[in-house]
């Protein structure tokens, strides 16, 4: 095996955030999360799934869930929940409506993201650019801002993980 050198460039991985009081197991596999009559602003999530080498990891799981556009979560159904696999180029996009505020919460994306079914999961939260609430929320995590680009009907954000694969 080549040894590796010191100058290797690696990635620092996704650091996570509390998973908080409302994550349900058995989200149902789909990219599109909203069901009709959900309150909010369009929103596209997409990005890439990575190891700490920046090698894409292919069908990697990610499973969102979130608040809608009023702050609210459905913990009796699945709205806003759902998980997705990563294609060949590690890729994932999410379409579901921008996260209100809630309580003390900063608007976030919940997600836990994970290589393959061995490997760990990385459990964390998306944040907001520009949110006044991301200075008082005590989970607020600068690490884990997504990249906010409007659109003609809502907003696109970028986001690429990078996660440890054993
Ligand atoms: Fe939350």
């Amino acid at each position: 095996m080549p040894e590796r050198k010191a100058q290797d460039k690696k990635l620092s991985l996704t650091l996570p955030v509390e998973e908080g009081p409302y994550y349900k197991a058995g989200s149902p596999e789909r990219r599109n999360i909203v069901d009709p009559g959900t309150p909010g602003t369009k929103l596209i999530v997409e990005g890439r799934v990575l190891d700490s080498m920046g090698k894409p990891i292919v069908h990697a799981w990610l499973d969102f869930w979130s608040a809608d556009g009023r702050g609210h979560y459905d913990n009796a159904g699945y709205n806003l929940r759902g998980h997705q696999y990563a294609d060949e180029d590690g890729r994932y996009r999410l379409e579901t409506v921008r996260p209100h505020e809630y309580l003390m919460r900063s608007p976030h994306l919940h997600v836990k993201v994970r290589a393959g079914e061995s490997a760990p999961v990385l459990t964390t939260q998306l944040f907001f650019p520009g949110e006044k609430t991301n200075a008082t929320d005590y989970l607020f995590e600068q690490g884990t801002l997504v990249a906010v680009k409007e659109t003609r009907d809502g907003q696109t954000a970028f986001f690429d993980f990078v996660i440890e694969t054993e």
